[in-house]
């Protein structure tokens, strides 16, 4: 069953007098549980069609259907729902609150959606990330990969049905790189939750069930297609 897909997607942007075509007529479906890295070089449009596919942006042209139903009809108040409940989002930067601690951040989305916290799944991913002893420390007492797993556990809060992930062991060295990924996929297989990572690093992309590959903003390549 596919969580997710899109037809002819394409964006352009204004730059200056040009039109820059970052994504080109992009068609996929995504299967509800598999962990799909999109790679592809700098500037290939990863990021663009990571942001139009989970509604951050809008697209030029084509259209993105979720669970069947095609984003098109939805308003932006919707669209934000849609994005805070169903939508986990992890980046290269980890944007965590530093006034609060690990836990705070990991219960904001919970709180932003007025929703009581189910203590036994949190407890659960929390376990899973192995960030236990570290709930109660500020960000900035924390390294930079367990800042990485708090966010994790940030995204995974609210239960979303799909993980989108740019970059994510990106800012890491390469030790807590692999352990963030390891885990990422772990969590998401555990959960049942669609994993969606962009990625440059092909030792990254090779841990994902498939392999979509981007270039001048169009798929040239999706191992799916070659099984
Ligand atoms: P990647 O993630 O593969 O590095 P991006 O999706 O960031 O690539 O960018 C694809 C293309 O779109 C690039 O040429 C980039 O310069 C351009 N682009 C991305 N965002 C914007 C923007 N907000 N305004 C203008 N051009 C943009």
């Amino acid at each position: 069953m596919n969580i997710i897909e899109c037809k002819n997607l394409t964006k352009e942007y204004l730059s200056g007098e040009n039109t820059v075509v970052a994504l080109n007529d992009v068609s996929l479906e995504f299967e509800k549980g598999e962990f799909c890295a999109i790679t592809g070089p700098s500037g290939s449009g990863k990021s663009t069609f990571l942001h139009v596919l989970s509604s951050l942006e809008n697209a030029t042209s084509g259209e993105v259907i979720y669970n069947n139903e095609s984003l098109k009809n939805y308003n932006d108040n919707q669209l934000s729902i849609l994005r805070r409940r169903r939508f986990g989002f992890v980046f290269q930067a980890y944007n965590l609150v530093e006034e609060l601690t690990g836990y705070e951040n990991i219960l904001l989305p919970i709180m932003l959606d007025k929703k009581k916290p189910d203590e036994e799944y949190l407890n659960k991913i929390i376990d899973i990330l192995g960030i236990e002893d570290r709930l109660s420390h500020l960000p900035s007492a924390l390294s930079g990969g367990q800042q990485q797993r708090i966010a994790i556990a940030r995204a995974l809060a609210n239960k979303p049905s799909i993980l989108f992930a740019d970059e994510p062991t990106g800012n890491l060295d390469g030790k807590s790189g692999r352990e963030v990924l390891s885990l990422l996929k772990y969590v998401s297989k555990e959960l049942g939750v669609t994993l969606i990572l962009v990625t440059h690093d092909l030792h990254v992309a090779e841990q994902a069930d498939r392999v979509i590959r981007i270039e001048d903003g169009a798929v040239v390549e999706d191992s799916k297609s070659n099984q």
